[in-house]
C-alpha cells in the first residue's frame, strides 16, 4: 500500500468516526454505551463508574493499579456471589493491551452489556465469575488518540538517552520465555522491557491472575487483527492440554463464523507460532503457564480495506457493534465449556 493511500485511509477513518460521534444514538433509553463509536479512556472510565454504581449487587469496580503515566487501570468484577463461591470458574477478559487495536474495545463493552444490562444468558452470569479489563494499556491508548494512531506499546520512558524512543510492548513483557522471541531494541514495536514485568501495566494483569489462580479457567486477551484464535506457547511448543485448547478454540471460532459478516474470512485456530509467528513474554503464554487451563489470544477481523497493511488496525464504524456481537458468540461457547468442565477436563 502506498503511503499516500495509507494517509487517505487514516483521514477517512477520522471522518467516519467523527460522523459517528455526531450521530444521535437511537438507543438513548439504554444505559449501555451504544456501540457505534470508539470511546476514549475518560468516557470508558466514566461508564465503568456508572455501571458499578447502578448495579452494586453484581458489579465491583476495582482499581488494579496505575499505569506508567499514573492513569488508574480499572476493571469490573461481575459476580452474583461476590466472588465468594469457589465452585464457580473465573473468566478473565481484557482489551487494548496494544494501544492501536481500537476495534477490540467493543468486545469488552459488549460483554459488559450482556452480563449486566441486557442479560440474555443468565446462566453465564449465575454460574461464572467474570473479570473484565477494557483498557489494559491506557497511556498507549490515549497516545493513539492524540499522538500516533498506530501506537502499540505503553509509554514508559527512561530506556534510552533523551528518550528518543519510548514504550515497551506489554505483550512481550510477561514472565514466560521472556526475551527469547522479542526485541531488546527500545525503538522496536516488540521491545520487551528491562526485565519480565518491568512495566506496571503487565504487573497489574499478573496480579489479577495470581489473585484468582485457583479458579481461573479461561483467559482471553483480545487483540486485532487477523480473524484468529491463538493459543500457546509462543515458542511453538504445545501446552500439556494442547488438544483441548484446540478443540475449545474451534468451538469458539465456529460460533463466530456462524454470525460473521460475509466479507470477513473464517477464523483460523491454532498455536501462535504455527499460525502467526513466534513470540515470547505474552500475556496469554504467562496465563497458560501458571494456570495450565485455557488461555487464548483473539485477533479480531481487520479493517476490510486495510488487510495486509497497518491500515488493518483502522475502524469502520459500521463494524463496531458487529465485532462485539460476533466475538461474544465465541466467548459464550468457551465460557460454557469451562463451566461444564470446571477442573475436570
Ligand atoms: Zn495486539
Amino acid at each position: 500500500m502506498s503511503l499516500d493511500l495509507a494517509l487517505r485511509l487514516l483521514d477517512l477513518e477520522d471522518q467516519l468516526l467523527a460522523d459517528a460521534r455526531r450521530k444521535k444514538s437511537n438507543r438513548a433509553e439504554s444505559e449501555a454505551l451504544p456501540l457505534d463509536k470508539i470511546y476514549t479512556y475518560e468516557e470508558i472510565d466514566e461508564y465503568l463508574e456508572k455501571i458499578a454504581e447502578a448495579h452494586p449487587d453484581v458489579v465491583t469496580l476495582v482499581v488494579g493499579g496505575y499505569s506508567f503515566e499514573e492513569r488508574p487501570i480499572k476493571y469490573l468484577k461481575i459476580s452474583t456471589t461476590n466472588f465468594q463461591n469457589s465452585s464457580k470458574p473465573v473468566i478473565y477478559m481484557e482489551t487494548l493491551l496494544h494501544a492501536r487495536e481500537w476495534i477490540t474495545q467493543s468486545a469488552t463493552l459488549y460483554a459488559i452489556e450482556k452480563l449486566i444490562i441486557d442479560v440474555e444468558d443468565s446462566d453465564l452470569v449465575n454460574d461464572i465469575d467474570w473479570i473484565i479489563v477494557p483498557i489494559a494499556n491506557p497511556d498507549g491508548y490515549e497516545f493513539s488518540h492524540d499522538g500516533n494512531r498506530l501506537w502499540r506499546k505503553n509509554r514508559a520512558t527512561g530506556y534510552m538517552v533523551g528518550d528518543v524512543c519510548v514504550g515497551v510492548d506489554l505483550n512481550r513483557n510477561f514472565d514466560s520465555n521472556w526475551s527469547s522471541h522479542s526485541s531488546n531494541i527500545v525503538c522496536s514495536d516488540l521491545f520487551h522491557g528491562r526485565e519480565a514485568f518491568s512495566e506496571p501495566e503487565s504487573q497489574i494483569v499478573r496480579d489479577i491472575i495470581e489473585e484468582h489462580i485457583d479458579r481461573l479457567e479461561l483467559f482471553l486477551d483480545i487483540h486485532s487483527f487477523g480473524s484468529m484464535i491463538l493459543y500457546g506457547m509462543g515458542t511453538g511448543q504445545l501446552p500439556p492440554n494442547g488438544l483441548f485448547l484446540h478443540l475449545v478454540g474451534i468451538q469458539m471460532a465456529t460460533e463466530i463464523d456462524k454470525v460473521k459478516t460475509s466479507w470477513n474470512p473464517n477464523y483460523i485456530v491454532g498455536n501462535v507460532a504455527a499460525v502467526l509467528y513466534q513470540a515470547s513474554g505474552s500475556a496469554q503464554d504467562y496465563a497458560q503457564e501458571v494456570t495450565n487451563r485455557f488461555a487464548y489470544t483473539f485477533e479480531l477481523p481487520g479493517y476490510r480495506y486495510g488487510l495486509g497493511t497497518l491500515a488493518g488496525f483502522l475502524v469502520d464504524p459500521a463494524f463496531i457493534e458487529q465485532a462485539g456481537f460476533e466475538t461474544w458468540e465465541g466467548i459464550k461457547a468457551g465460557a460454557r465449556y469451562v463451566r461444564d468442565n470446571y477442573r475436570n477436563a
